[in-house]
């Protein structure tokens, strides 16, 4: 009896941690409604409450995999409404506005290249204004540049959530080893920085580049103080995507990452 009570604690525990951190995860490019669906009810059973999907993607190499464009929104519109799960999409231009208002898209992300493209800031502030906006800090930002852009927001009209989003910077390392740097430190500034009072997210996917280390990172993250985490996932273990393929995880790899997680937020509080 007493074991089982304890059990059920532990349950209920492990729950209550789940709800209180921040799991966004999904494909790097929405490629079909099946691979996306099928991702999105795996997630659920997770106790993921976000999906991410590219429809738009700002790829270096203009050959390389653009995305499925409006195509792609509706499906992510679809795997919503088979799941419950809240969608993220990134959001590239001010022209794609009336797309993302018809597709309910509910967290609009604004890439790390677009962190300081002020119009598109001041776009978005006043057409979405209660919407909750995932904003990728630049992989050159200072911390001042990145309060900005939050501030750019907020004066044009943003009264939504802001969710600050650590991806990596750009240091002598990367294309050795990662992809990028992944600055916990700025993590960890602004969890103890009292005027900041956004929930901040750890991106180990695009600063790993590498799907060995994305573990590693996010443990990094969540370490230094991160509320949760973004994080790039692929169909099975043999499916290779048409963008990022090489730092997407399993969901089994995600399900360790989130149980793991959850731990290392009951030591720390
Ligand atoms: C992404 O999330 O797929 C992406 C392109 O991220 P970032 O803007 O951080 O490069
Ligand atoms: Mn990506």
């Amino acid at each position: 009896m007493q074991y089982d009570k304890k059990i059920y604690k532990t349950t209920k525990l492990f729950y209550s941690m789940k709800r209180e951190l921040l799991i966004i995860a999904g494909p790097c490019a929405i490629e079909s409604k099946h691979q996306l669906i099928t991702i999105a009810k795996r997630l659920k059973k997770l106790g993921v409450t976000y999906l991410r999907g590219g429809a738009f993607k700002p790829r270096t190499d203009p050959t390389s995999f653009q995305g499925l464009g409006e195509k792609g929104l509706k499906y992510l519109l679809e795997a919503k409404e088979k799941t419950g799960l809240k969608i993220v999409t990134e959001i590239l231009d001010s022209s794609q506005t009336f797309l993302f208002k018809k597709y309910k898209i509910d967290v609009l992300q604004i890439g790390a290249r677009n962190m300081d493209n002020y119009e598109l800031l001041k776009s978005i502030a006043k057409n979405f204004p209660t919407s909750t906006i995932l904003l990728k800090r630049s992989f050159s930002a200072r911390k001042k540049e990145y309060l900005g852009s939050i501030n750019y927001l907020k004066m044009h009209g943003h009264k939504g959530k802001i969710i600050a989003c650590e991806r990596g910077i750009r240091c002598f390392s990367n294309g050795e080893y990662d992809r990028f740097t992944l600055d916990v430190s700025f993590i960890a500034d602004l969890k103890r920085d009292k005027k900041f009072n956004c929930d901040v997210v750890v991106d180990p996917s695009h600063a790993a580049g590498r799907a060995d280390i994305v573990e590693d990172l996010t443990y990094a993250g969540i370490s230094a103080g991160a509320d949760g985490m973004v994080i790039e996932v692929k169909l099975n273990k043999n499916y290779v995507p048409l963008s990022d393929a090489e730092q997407a995880i399993t969901i089994e790899k995600l399900n360790e990452i989130i149980k793991n997680s959850i731990k290392i937020k009951k030591i720390l509080n």
